[in-house]
């Protein structure tokens, strides 16, 4: 392909908004345009990598027997009251929900668990139908609270989702099983490196998930890793074991002192150098929401920990936990904001503690009275020690659970998501087959997703320099670019002409930059799209000589023209091997 008859366009000023490389690199090299908040139009360049990370994804589905259809993004709410996620989806403003010209609402699919479940029923009605696995690739709508990072977290996005449904707990984690490696291999093919983690759930809801996340610092997800035990959890679910509580000191009566403004464990250090932080307990009050109420919750841990909310909000079950406002904490604690203990809070608060509280005596806690600590407090003999839970974040140098290794803190881009659902969808939907005695049964189903677009910007994420993008070889929106010094140069024009036809022919995939405009503007706009495989035509052309000079590694060389189709067939193969 010319470049001189393409929609080439690349910018020099980087995006004022852009918070990460690879939005910032698309943007600049007309990848990618924003409309909107999270809404982008994907250029020509952009939608030949999405539609080769497809390609990938198809092909691996496929090839374990995954069928490929297409669901509607538009959905009616009675499917949504059916399954009872409406109420959920709609307190988390996640869902774009609205009432069409009859009055009905209907919603834009964030994800299609309801949609599947009801086409698969009464279709799939005999266990000697089991297992299947269906799947499809589509736009995907979000109302995310905070679009950003260009194509990692869109309101409108593509996303791969697959379902799969079994006659048994079994069979169903067999199918998973199969999920999860057919994911190792999509991954590996695009040519990103990543790292499979336990997960939570989430609003999904079901048993096991598991998280595929590419490994970049500037990642949203933050994972707990331990190199010598292979432990590796997202921080919403990870566990650990943590440092025991210190001795207790001499018992002596509680006492109420004075903290004038100390509202911080680090304030409270200074006050009191001689008390650790792990016999300082923090009280942390939230405001739990639920489908027919709310709660403040208060939540006490060890001043050297900090609690992890999505294990907070599991344990109430609830739609949403957010720390209280300063209004609800007054109500609660009588005192301002950083003052609040477990003595003395109003009777309608529940009263809950991370395990990092077992074994902490004479310890500090909020006098829930502005400006007041009560210090050498005792579980037992001044107030009993509240119901524990691991309401815990796992924090770098933790111990791993068996104790076996040591916690890492690193950071990560969430590519991919398996869960085992179970039966949550097929009994709320009374989706059922028949098994072998005749008896209606629900299905086990499990469902997996695959962000594609995220995919693509997250292996800019991972590749690129300060020059621009590094495509891998995989998903590169072409395999060559051919780079061709002085358009109009007759030795130049033909040797090009030549090599584009042989590569093409080959089905090696050619992007021509013919423009008449200087070399340096060329070799900059090279490096900004990032095509891998480089070839120069220059001077020498009429030796049928040119440069071999890829987008990374490896110094120029000069080669035969008549070699090129050699080393691009080898690059191909070793990145498809
Ligand atoms: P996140 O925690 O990042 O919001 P999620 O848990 O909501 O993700 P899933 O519902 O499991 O994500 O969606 C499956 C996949 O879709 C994710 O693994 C991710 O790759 C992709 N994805 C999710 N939300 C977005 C988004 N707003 N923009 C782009 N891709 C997304
Ligand atoms: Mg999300």
């Amino acid at each position: 392909m010319k470049i001189s008859q393409t929609l080439f366009v690349t910018l020099k000023e980087e995006p004022a908004d852009a918070e990460v490389r690879s939005h910032a690199l698309m943007v600049r090299a007309g990848f990618i345009q924003q409309i909107a908040a999270g809404i982008y139009v994907y250029g020509p360049l952009m939608w030949r990598v999405l539609r080769k990370v497809e390609a990938i994804v198809r092909a691996e589905h496929d090839r374990v027997g995954g069928q490929e259809l297409l669901m509607p993004a538009l959905q009616p709410r009675e499917l949504w009251e059916e399954s009872g996620r409406w109420g959920r989806y709609v307190a988390d403003k996640i869902l774009y929900h609205f009432q069409d010209g009859r009055g009905r609402d209907v919603c834009l699919g964030p994800t299609h668990e309801e949609v599947i479940t009801n086409f698969v029923k009464g279709k799939l009605s005999s266990y000697k139908q089991l297992p299947q696995t269906l799947y499809q690739i589509q736009t995907k709508f979000r109302d995310e609270l905070r679009p950003r990072f260009g194509l990692m977290r869109g309101r409108e996005f593509i996303m791969k989702d697959a379902y799969s449904f079994d006659a048994d707990a079994e069979s169903m984690a067999a199918s998973y099983a199969v999920m999860r490696e057919v994911y190792r291999r999509i991954f590996t093919r695009c040519g990103v490196r990543f790292t499979p983690v336990e997960a939570d759930a989430g609003a999904i809801g079901g048993s096991g998930s598991e998280e595929f996340m590419v490994d970049a610092d500037t990642g949203e997800d933050a994972i707990a890793v331990c190199r010598s035990t292979g432990y590796a959890a997202n921080t919403e679910k990870a566990v650990s074991q943590i440092a025991p509580a210190p001795p207790a000191p001499a018992e002596v009566a509680m006492h109420r002192e004075p903290t004038p403004g100390a509202k911080t464990c680090a304030d409270l250090r200074a006050l009191f150098p001689g008390l650790p932080l792990e016999r300082m307990l923090k009280t942390i009050l939230y405001r739990a929401v639920w489908a027919d109420r709310e709660q403040t919750v208060a939540v006490m841990c060890r001043g050297d920990r900090e609690i992890n909310v999505v294990k907070l909000q599991n344990h109430l079950g609830c739609l949403s936990v957010q720390l209280a406002e300063e209004k609800a904490v007054k109500a609660a604690t009588g005192a301002e904001v950083g003052f609040a203990g477990p003595l003395g809070l109003q009777a309608d608060v529940q009263l809950l503690a991370d395990r990092s509280v077992e074994g902490v005596q004479g310890f500090l806690c909020g006098g829930n009275e502005t400006d007041v600590h009560v210090l050498d407090v005792w579980f037992g003999r001044d107030l009993p020690q509240p119901p524990t839970y691991d309401f815990g974040l796992v924090q770098a140098g933790d111990l791993t659970r068996d104790g076996q290794g040591t916690i890492e803190i690193t950071r990560g881009i969430e590519v991919g998501h398996i869960f085992q659902l179970g039966t949550k969808y097929s009994e709320s939907m009374d989706c059922r087959y028949a098994d072998e005695q005749g008896k209606l049964q629900p299905f086990h189903m499990g469902c997996y997703g695959i962000g594609i677009s995220r995919t693509a910007a997250a292996a800019i994420e991972q590749g690129h320099d300060e020059a621009g993008m590094i495509w891998p070889l995989p998903i590169a929106p072409y395999h060559v670019m051919l780079i061709q010094m002085r358009a109009g140069d007759e030795a130049q024009d033909a040797l090009a002409q030549e090599l584009h036809d042989q590569l093409e022919a080959a089905g090696a995939e050619v992007l021509w930059d013919d423009r008449k405009m200087g070399a340096g503007a060329k070799f900059k706009d090279a490096d900004l799209v990032g095509i891998p495989l480089r070839v120069v035509i220059g001077r020498d052309a009429g030796d049928r000589k040119v440069e071999w000079k890829p987008r990374v590694g490896g110094e120029v060389e000069v080669i035969s023209a008549d070699d090129v189709l050699g080393r691009v067939q080898a690059a191909l193969a070793a990145a498809s091997a």
